[in-house]
């Protein structure tokens, strides 16, 4: 029998423990591991509440969850509770799959005032996660930014532009919605450094801006090179760019505004306590095509400065790390040891990019120790033994799923975490 941690249960994880449980069948037990008692670490806290039909693929890592040669360990945090060497002494292989949760920051002065946050605090707080359920963003104001141009900044955007009505049947959690309907923010400015022929916004994203019940995206065609210049451009790009293009010619006659800034560069935040506005500089793009400042600057309002431009993942102990994730050679880091997903490859890519990813970290796998071949580790129940001997209590499939069926016993239909159990009270369900 071949023990297997799976360190993450994100789609790169479950990804993973399901090639793993592909290629060994019974002749390997994977053990999914996480420092919360509820899966899924993306699908539930990163993706936007209101992209239901990307949360779904969750129903496939419910099947693996559920086959024989799985099981799921929450409520172990690996580097805290159990070391990566404890692990490799336990387990036939280790797989890091702990994705990339930290905001990139931006380096300028202001950027640690009130009121400026990162997208995954901020995103983190809509989808009720533990560390930012309770963040309170301030919506009091008129005038909000997000910076970066990427898919996360239109998420942002998106959820902070939204009426009540828009949210129905999403899962956004209860706190949330309630503070978003009351907020007075009417302007949104995405800031992005370089220009509409740069963006990592795709198509599909995009173009949910133009359908929003009370918001409307604005773009100053004069930031845009000629129509002919697209014509060159990869076609998501292309697709993306006339999308843009095209908000040129929507009527202007509704209550909130998303305005795209192009080569605009934060440069310092400032407020008196808290952040009040933006100095951007205008930039021009290199020949290497960077963002070069030109020295000219202004300012855009923003009691809410959301930076979307990036994450990165956490080091763990003893793990050789490059700064942004684990150093590895295809997935391999060491002997027995891997990486898979963001913790591989870094932040970028869709949920769906993780599967051959996981896959061939899989395949690596058994290139090493064949299915079939034996082996003699102690897996979980040795696991089991040392958190036991430090006074760590792990939770299983059970837990997960007492958690979630109470958190939408009450909840209306079609909004299935409106009352969710918040992070704080998980232990109390359990009754513990
Ligand atoms: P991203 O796609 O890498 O975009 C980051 C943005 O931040 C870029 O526009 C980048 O500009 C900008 N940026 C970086 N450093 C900056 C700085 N110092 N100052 C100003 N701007 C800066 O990252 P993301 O939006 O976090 O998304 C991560 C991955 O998740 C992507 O692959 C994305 O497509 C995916 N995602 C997908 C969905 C979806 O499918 N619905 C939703 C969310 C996320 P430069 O290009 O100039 O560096």
């Amino acid at each position: 029998m071949r023990h297997f941690a799976v360190v993450g249960s994100g789609p790169a994880g479950f990804y993973t423990a399901e090639a793993l449980e592909k290629a060994y069948g019974e002749g390997a037990r994977i053990d999914i591991l996480d420092r919360y008692p509820v899966p899924y670490g993306l699908i539930r806290f990163g993706v936007a509440p209101d992209h239901q039909s990307l949360k779904a693929v969750s129903k496939r890592y419910d099947k693996v969850a559920e086959s024989a040669g799985v099981d799921f360990i929450g409520n172990v945090s690996v580097g805290r509770d159990v070391s990566v060497g404890e692990l490799l002494e336990l387990y036939d292989a280790v797989i890091l799959a702990t994705g990339a949760p930290h905001d990139r920051k931006l380096g300028i002065p202001g950027e640690d005032l009130a009121g400026v946050i990162g997208s995954a605090e901020f995103v983190g707080w809509y989808n009720g996660h533990p560390e930012f359920a309770d963040l309170d963003p301030p919506l009091g104001g008129t005038h909000a930014a997000v910076v970066g141009a990427g898919n996360v900044a239109l998420d942002c955007a998106r959820i902070l532009s939204k009426t009540a009505h828009e949210f129905e049947g999403s899962d956004i959690v209860g706190h949330a919605l309630q503070a978003l309907d009351k907020s007075a923010i009417r302007t949104i400015t995405i800031l992005g450094r370089r220009g509409p022929h740069q963006v990592a916004m795709t198509p599909k994203e995009l173009g949910e801006l133009g359908h929003l019940e009370a918001a409307v995206p604005v773009v100053e065609l004069a930031d845009f090179p000629p129509v002919e210049a697209d014509e060159p451009l990869d076609p998501g790009l292309r697709k993306s760019v006339s999308i843009l293009r095209s908000f040129a010619d929507l009527q202007q006659n509704k209550a909130k505004t998303i305005v795209f800034d192009f080569f605009a560069k934060p440069v310092a935040i400032e407020g008196d306590g808290r952040a009040e506005r933006i100095i951007v500089e205008r930039t021009v793009l290199d020949d290497r095509g960077a963002a070069r400042g030109t020295g000219e600057t202004y300012e855009v309002p923003a009691s809410l400065v959301v930076t979307a431009i990036g994450y990165s993942t956490s080091p763990i102990a003893d793990v050789p790390f490059d700064g942004g994730k684990f150093v590895n050679d295809g997935g391999r880091i060491a002997d027995r040891l891997y990486a898979v997903g963001w913790a591989r490859r870094g932040p970028t890519g869709t949920i769906g990019t993780n599967r051959p990813d996981g896959y061939e970290v899989a395949d690596l796998i058994a290139s090493t120790m064949p299915p079939g071949s034996a082996g003699d580790r102690q897996g979980l129940d040795g696991l089991k033994r040392l958190l036991d001997s430090r006074g760590v209590m792990p939770t299983d499939y059970d837990d997960w799923r007492k958690i979630e069926e109470t958190e939408t016993a009450n909840a209306r239909p079609g909004s299935p975490r409106e009352k969710y159990v918040r992070p704080s009270d998980w232990f109390a369900v359990l009754g513990r």
